[in-house]
């Protein structure tokens, strides 16, 4: 049975509910409904600080954002008194060309695909989703482009102009082809079966993306040109940690650097509560896999909840009924 009580949303002040969760093993956190935020995890410490309100302007609104970037990928964000300002320290100075790529990426998807297609926008809920920290910031960066011919708008609607396609398009600018999975792990013996029964069998089983491992690949080019245009032409790569390989680490860098999703996982008798991976990633909601099973189960999940070629499709029916990850 679960302990659902109506709260007010610290973030924003929309009424909405919470439930005690826990996270990393450990009770005493809360975990916040918010309709408007997005679910996210509090500990007591944050939310003391959350009742005292005790934010410069700009620190909440970076949360906000940070909240919904993490439900992107089906993950409520961790809040914790002692990791609040280094997450939003990662939001502070978006650039404003990442701002600009979402917004026309955001109407490429609502388009699936129909150039003429004309889409609504909602401003009020989507802006943290576009990495805006107000719904007039998002507003003002549409007019601007609008401005530069990307966007056309008619009364409440959308359209991407020919230019804002092209922008966009993946094959131009040497971009991700939607339905590819470059996968970054160690290849150590040990881990050939969670490949075959869990990697696999999730990206390409469960998921039908079509999975890029390039010591796997038949070509004799140097591996190293083959690893960056196979990041390069991934939609998202996953990123395993388990043994610790620099090259994981080179890979998933690279990777986040072309604003590629990564998803993390790894062992869980490797990760150690987070000391088995290096320091600069344990702010990414890894997926710590117990066994082969667990590890496909999960990243089938969190990669539907993630990956915008499977938006729109029919997810089969999840073994366990579970939405989130
Ligand atoms: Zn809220």
């Amino acid at each position: 049975m679960k302990l659902v009580s109506p709260c007010d949303c610290r973030m924003c002040g929309k009424a909405t509910q919470s439930e005690p969760a826990r996270r990393d093993g450990q009770s005493g956190f809360a975990l916040i409904h918010c309709p408007s935020c997005r679910p996210y995890t509090v500990d007591q410490d944050m939310l003391d600080l959350l009742r005292d309100n005790e934010f410069e302007y700009p620190i909440k609104q970076r949360l906000r954002i940070a909240i919904r970037q993490s439900d992107l990928v089906g993950e409520p964000l961790d809040l914790r008194g002692d990791n609040y300002l280094a997450i939003a320290a990662r939001y502070s100075d978006i650039p404003v060309s990442r701002k600009r790529l979402a917004i026309l990426n955001h109407v490429r998807l609502l388009s699936r695909g129909d150039s003429a297609a004309e889409v609504r926008i909602d401003e009020g809920d989507c802006y943290t989703l576009l990495l805006c920290l107000h719904e007039g910031e998002l507003l003002l960066l549409m007019e601007h482009l609008q401005q530069t011919g990307h966007l056309r708008q008619s009364g409440v609607h959308w359209t991407l102009t020919y230019k804002g396609w092209e922008e966009t398009d993946p094959l131009q600018h040497g971009g991700p082809i939607p339905g590819t999975c470059f996968l970054a792990m160690a290849f150590d013996p040990a881990l050939e079966s969670a490949y075959a029964n869990g990697f696999v069998a999730a990206v390409d089983g469960d998921c039908g993306l079509q999975i890029v491992r390039v010591d796997k690949q038949e070509d004799n080019r140097p591996i190293d040109d083959r690893i960056v245009e196979g990041l390069r032409r991934a939609e998202v790569v996953v990123a395993d940690c388990t043994f610790e390989k620099g090259g994981v680490y080179f890979e998933a860098g690279y990777a986040l650097a072309l604003d590629r999703q990564v998803v993390f996982t790894c062992r869980k008798a490797d990760f150690k509560d987070g000391q088995g991976v290096h320091f600069d990633t344990r702010m990414y909601p890894f997926i710590v896999w117990e066994d082969e099973q667990d590890l496909r189960k999960r990243l089938a999940r969190r990669l539907w909840n993630t990956v915008p070629s499977l938006k729109g499709k029919t997810r089969p029916a999840d073994p366990d009924g579970e939405d989130a990850a």
